[in-house]
């Protein structure tokens, strides 16, 4: 009774501020049209961005892998764990990224959090982007290195930290390769003259970069022609299916086989995800027009918003911030959005600052011309409904 009344009292509270949250039960495989709350939406916020997580290919993949090697894994990779799959997948993902070797985890959130807790020792510090995902605090937070958070993507800042930061035995900056929320691009160019000119290593989270930017779709490093330290990523995104990884030198990976708890205490992804995620990496590496197509989308819907009179934020990546400014209203406005059939969320203070409450738009391959002529007509109809718009 005592448990339920304290908890009751907490969510009260988290109400309050606004930041209460539910699901929602999607009846389908992911498309660009679901139905949502019993009403047919166009999804303008999910993170298939090449629309690879309902493709017959992968499908058909996990199907073979399935029916060879079963539902579950048994254990961790270093016990029971380990399959053919497993492997394939791993040497996979160093080729795409162009690293020795790759490292498998069963999610982006665990690769951050194992490389991050076990790389920097005590005596170290982590230089960490102020708009990093919550994957890289929680590394962080559990790492014996101390941290330092710098202005989002301020060159300035990270210098600075550099400079007053020499009496560290070592230095590594972490970083979003494409950030959340705001949608920009990290210029990792500059940060890896920076980590050369003060002898820092180089972090970088590739998840939602991965698929989407390069020429090959191999993420940020290829975008800039670098070679950061450290790759980390997932395979759930522009991937379509699961799983996370780290990829660098092949002593790095072999020391967080050893080092890595959130490896070596987790019970290895099923073989099946692994053959579809080889498959859509397969995809990923040898065809461009999915990329193309989505890179076309993001130019469109970007320029027609910016004519309209609408803020946007970030780089050419397909997460689109729209800024409305008030939180209030930016939740008006993506009820009117729901109520035109199109679903994007409102994201509100704390997740972002004050006065900088947004509609978080997304858009990938899968969506239709005649998806995206819809949106946009109804950002505009409603733009000048709340009088947003000269
Ligand atoms: C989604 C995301 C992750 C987590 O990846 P999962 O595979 O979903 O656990 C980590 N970092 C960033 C920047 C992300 O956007």
């Amino acid at each position: 009774m005592y448990f339920d009344e304290w908890l009751s009292e907490r969510l009260d509270r988290t109400k309050e501020a606004g930041l209460y949250r539910t699901v929602r039960t999607m009846n389908s495989a992911p498309q660009p049209e679901m139905n949502i709350d019993g009403k047919k939406q166009i999804v303008c916020s999910s993170n298939n961005y090449l629309g690879l997580a309902n493709d017959k290919r992968l499908i058909s993949a996990a199907e073979t892998a399935l029916h060879h090697f079963g539902t579950g894994s048994s254990g961790s990779r270093l016990t029971t764990g380990n399959s053919i799959w497993h492997e394939k997948l791993e040497k996979k993902i160093a080729g795409f990224k162009r690293t020795e070797a790759a490292l498998l985890f069963s999610s982006g959130y665990l690769a951050n959090v194992g490389v991050l807790s076990s790389l920097p020792e005590k005596g170290d510090i982590i230089l960490s982007d102020q708009l990093n995902h919550a994957s890289i605090i929680d590394g962080c937070r559990l790492s014996k290195a101390d941290t330092a958070i710098y202005r989002h993507i301020d060159m300035v800042d990270l210098e600075g930290k550099l400079k007053e930061t020499q009496r560290y035995q070592r230095r590594f900056i972490v970083t979003d390769g494409v950030f959340s929320m705001d949608g920009t691009i990290v210029p990792l160019d500059q940060i890896t003259l920076l980590a050369k000119r003060y002898n820092a290593f180089v972090i970088v989270d590739d998840a939602h970069a991965t698929g989407v930017l390069g020429e090959n779709g191999r993420g940020t490093s290829e975008h800039f022609g670098v070679c950061p330290d450290v790759v980390i990523g997932t395979l759930s995104k522009a991937g379509g299916t699961e799983g996370g990884f780290a990829a660098g030198s092949a002593v790095f990976i072999d020391f967080l086989l050893n080092h890595a708890r959130t490896f070596i205490f987790q019970t290895a992804i099923p073989p099946a995800s692994c053959a579809a995620a080889y498959e859509a990496l397969e995809i990923i590496e040898n065809s461009n027009e999915k990329r193309q197509l989505l890179l076309s989308y993001i130019k469109k819907i970007k320029t027609a918003l910016v004519e309209m009179g609408f803020v946007v934020k970030g780089d050419l990546t397909p997460i689109i911030p729209v800024v409305i400014g008030d939180a209030q209203k930016a939740v008006i406005f993506a009820k009117r959005l729901q109520e035109k059939g199109i679903y994007a969320p409102a994201i509100r203070p704390p997740t972002v600052a004050i006065g900088e409450s947004r509609i978080r738009l997304t858009v990938t391959a899968d969506h239709s011309v005649r998806e995206i002529d819809k949106l946009l007509e109804s950002f505009y109809v409603i733009g000048k409904e709340l009088n947003m718009l000269i």
